[in-house]
């Protein structure tokens, strides 16, 4: 089994660019804030552990996204490997990560801190399907999403107070893993401030290499 990761800021394009990678590759994308997210809205107890570090802007604990990992892995669509969107965050996440899969790519989407804000504030999605869009740079067609359930969704750390907290935590804490996978020679930087599908193409280049 062997595996993809999507690298970068808050607010980079990782789960846009999912979404397209995953129709490329055929690899599930696994998203540890999508399952943090429905873990917050169903009440379990992973949601009750993270919400509070979620809503602060910080990193959930490394030992309860491992242990989310670690069963999304077990799972049997998993079997072929995974693209991994927002994971790993951190150098014990991803000492646990090569111990879980291989890692074949790391794909570092890359945007200047400067743009985060705009992008993180303008930015929903559909609540039918999961498709991401922008009030500028994607915005959803007049008659809503082409999955016929269209209902806008914002969500709740995006807004400008905590994702300063979401960036300063990315710079100190997961930009450090660049150069670890750097030194693994499967690290992959794409220009991410660019039209979306440039941005695809660069990718889906970066992954035949
Ligand atoms: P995201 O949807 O990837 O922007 O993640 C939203 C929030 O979930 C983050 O601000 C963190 O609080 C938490 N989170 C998601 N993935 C991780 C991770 N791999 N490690 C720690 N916290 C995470």
């Amino acid at each position: 089994m062997s595996s993809i990761v999507l690298f970068g800021p808050p607010g980079a394009g990782k789960g846009t660019q999912a979404e397209r990678m995953m129709q490329a590759t055929g690899l599930p994308q696994v998203s540890t804030g999508d399952m943090l997210r429905a873990a917050v809205k169903a009440d379990t107890p992973t949601g009750r552990a993270a919400k509070a570090y979620m809503d602060a802007g910080k990193l959930v604990p490394d030992e309860v996204i491992i242990d989310l990992i670690k069963d999304r892995i077990a799972e049997d669509d998993a079997a072929g490997g995974v693209m991994f969107d927002g994971f790993p965050r951190t150098v014990p996440q991803a000492e646990a990560l090569e111990s879980i899969t291989s890692v074949t790519h790391v794909i570092a989407i890359e945007v200047p801190d400067e743009r985060i804000v705009e992008r993180i504030c303008g930015r929903y999605s559909c609540s039918g399907c999961g498709s991401v869009f922008h009030d500028t740079f994607n915005p959803v067609p007049s008659n809503g999403c082409s999955c016929g359930n269209w209902a806008e969704k914002r969500r709740a750390d995006d807004n400008e107070e905590t994702v300063s907290s979401r960036l300063d935590a990315y710079h100190e804490q997961t930009s450090p893993l660049a150069e670890w996978y750097r030194g693994k020679g499967i690290f992959h930087p794409v220009d991410g401030d660019r039209a979306i599908d440039e941005i695809t193409g660069d990718i889906l280049d970066a992954l035949k290499a």
